[in-house]
């Protein structure tokens, strides 16, 4: 544990050293785990000699920001709990990452992340029993561990409760809420030496960061499976891109009052040559980590941009070409000077393209997306924002982007015509929209009873399986020309009107 009288020599070392300014533990790098060597250089020689080797033997055993043990000690001292513990003891190593630690020190310096950084340790601390142990194992990551059993309730509320309360920090008034990601290994199930269960235990806080997760998750064969996965799939996508493997499928909307077909939404397909196909809920998130995005995106819009220019010199083309867009993307400072060239490469005249932009991604830099999206604007690209109502979005925020289309999140959909409640909200939400001169796109509509009651709430358009699945271009060509017949079947009636494939097919 610290040894409080040390780190106030340690204070008044520095304070008192000649010719040296005034500093304090703060001054040290908030991201280093200062070890002792480097900890030697900092100190004027003219200290006593005693202080000094005092001073050293301490960071070579704790972290100097924050007085808890550092890797190397932390582990040492887990090894030997292990081997001290009676038999039939389980013992719980937590890692918990700090994710906002970079953020604070690049917003707000040095001394924000400091304070960020003991705050953390305050909490460890204030919630540790004498049977705990806790860690700085690095800049952003701290590690615990008690014993306890891990199929008993109890011990998981401690855990819990740990995490609530580093969670509650900024709600008790402190500068920056931690954003912390945590996971848990067990001795001995998952692992019987400390480097394991810190190896383990970061790997479940990798996969809490990755989903997301306020829990503190444990530990799972899988999870290094997954992570493999995720390492390997960034790899694949780069190859995937130069192979050809990715194709575009479409979706039509239709207007929920006339049936006409207004739209199609492009939708992006990988299929591996081992795998077979990979969805993109799964390879999207990992191609935003890095810049492969980019080029993803650059093939989703040219695929797409190429078949409305083949439908529009057909003469059948939807009027809307709508291709989903994501955060990263955004973030770019060329981003609608990349789109312009691109659109610049097709003679698309009776097109439009709209971009689907996802609610969640506006909440994370408001400014930056409502400036790119008046650039966006600004060259004649429509925009719309994608699963409405699953976060959090402010009317405010909504008035000020440049939208057109709002499309209400499938969950809200999914068996409306059981729920008063779901339709008041939906309604809600359209009439909110109609307020701001949003067109409302209903996502996912499968029963006819989901049909019937967007129709009657006055939602503007629809998608779904009800109408169509995502389909090749081919068959969305097929679809067009069916679409008229079976959209009797949904109870549209003025079908000759509702696509322009007539002269083509010879519809009558
Ligand atoms: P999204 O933009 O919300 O797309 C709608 C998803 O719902 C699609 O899944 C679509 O196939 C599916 N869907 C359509 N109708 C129904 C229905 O009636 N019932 C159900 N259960 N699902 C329906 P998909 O194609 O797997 O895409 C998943 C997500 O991946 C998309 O969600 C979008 O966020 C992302 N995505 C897909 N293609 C691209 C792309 O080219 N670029 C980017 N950035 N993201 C993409
Ligand atoms: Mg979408």
């Amino acid at each position: 544990m610290p040894m409080p009288e040390v780190e106030n020599d340690l204070e008044n070392a520095l304070v008192g050293a000649p010719n040296h300014r005034r500093a304090d533990k703060r001054t040290l790098p908030y991201c280093s785990i200062a070890d002792s060597e480097s900890l030697a250089l900092r100190f004027p020689q003219t200290i006593d000699e005693n202080l000094r080797h005092q001073i050293i033997a301490y960071a070579d055993r704790y972290d100097i920001q924050t007085g808890l043990l550092n890797f190397h000690s932390f582990q040492a001292e887990l090894d030997s709990a292990i081997r001290r513990a009676p038999a039939g003891t389980e013992i719980a190593t937590v890692w918990i990452d700090l994710l906002n630690l970079r953020r604070e020190f690049a917003l707000w310096g040095v001394d924000a992340a400091g304070a960020l950084t003991r705050s953390v340790a305050n909490v460890l601390q204030a919630h540790a029993q004498s049977d705990a142990l806790i860690g700085r194992i690095s800049g952003r990551s701290f590690a615990f561990s008690i014993p306890a059993p891990r199929s008993d309730p109890a011990a998981r509320r401690r855990l819990q409760d740990v995490m609530d309360a580093l969670l509650q920090l900024g709600a008790a008034g402190c500068e920056a809420t931690p954003e912390v990601a945590a996971g848990v290994a067990f001795y001995p199930s998952d692992a019987l030496v400390a480097e394991d269960l810190l190896r383990f235990s970061s790997l479940a806080a990798a996969r809490a960061r990755y989903t997301h997760s306020s829990s503190v998750l444990t530990f799972q064969p899988g999870m290094k499976k997954l992570l493999m996965r995720s390492h390997i799939l960034e790899v694949e996508i780069g190859k995937a891109l130069e192979r050809n493997e990715f194709s575009m499928l479409y979706q039509p909307k239709i207007d929920l009052v006339t049936g006409k077909v207004l739209g199609a939404e492009a939708l992006m397909r990988w299929t591996h040559p081992e795998w077979g196909a990979v969805p993109p809920s799964e390879f999207i998130p990992i191609a935003e980590r890095s810049a492969l995005i980019h080029r993803v995106f650059d093939f989703s819009l040219r695929v797409a941009l190429e078949y409305a220019c083949r439908w529009s010199q057909l003469g059948i083309a939807p009027s809307v070409i709508s291709v989903n867009v994501s955060a990263a993307n955004l973030r770019r400072d060329d981003f609608a000077r990349r789109v312009r060239n691109l659109m610049a490469e097709f003679p698309i005249s009776a097109v439009e393209l709209e971009l689907v932009v996802t609610e969640t991604l506006l909440l994370d830099d408001e400014e930056l997306f409502a400036a790119r999206m008046r650039q966006l604007k600004a060259i004649g690209v429509r925009l719309a924002i994608d699963d409405f109502g699953t976060r959090y979005t402010g009317f405010n925020l909504l008035k000020r982007l440049p939208l057109d289309t709002m499309k209400i999140d499938r969950c809200f959909i999914r068996g409306i015509h059981r729920s008063a409640d779901m339709r008041m909200l939906c309604s809600t939400i359209i009439a909110m929209a109609r307020h701001m001169k949003l067109r409302t796109v209903a996502e996912g509509i499968e029963e006819p009873e989901e049909l019937d009651v967007m129709q009657q709430i006055g939602c503007d358009a629809g998608q779904g399986y009800l109408i169509q699945r995502p389909v090749d271009p081919d068959d969305f060509i097929a679809f067009l020309r069916k679409w008229p017949e079976s959209s009797r079947s949904h109870g549209f009636t003025n079908a000759s009107e509702l696509c322009h494939v007539d002269h083509l097919y010879g519809i009558a």
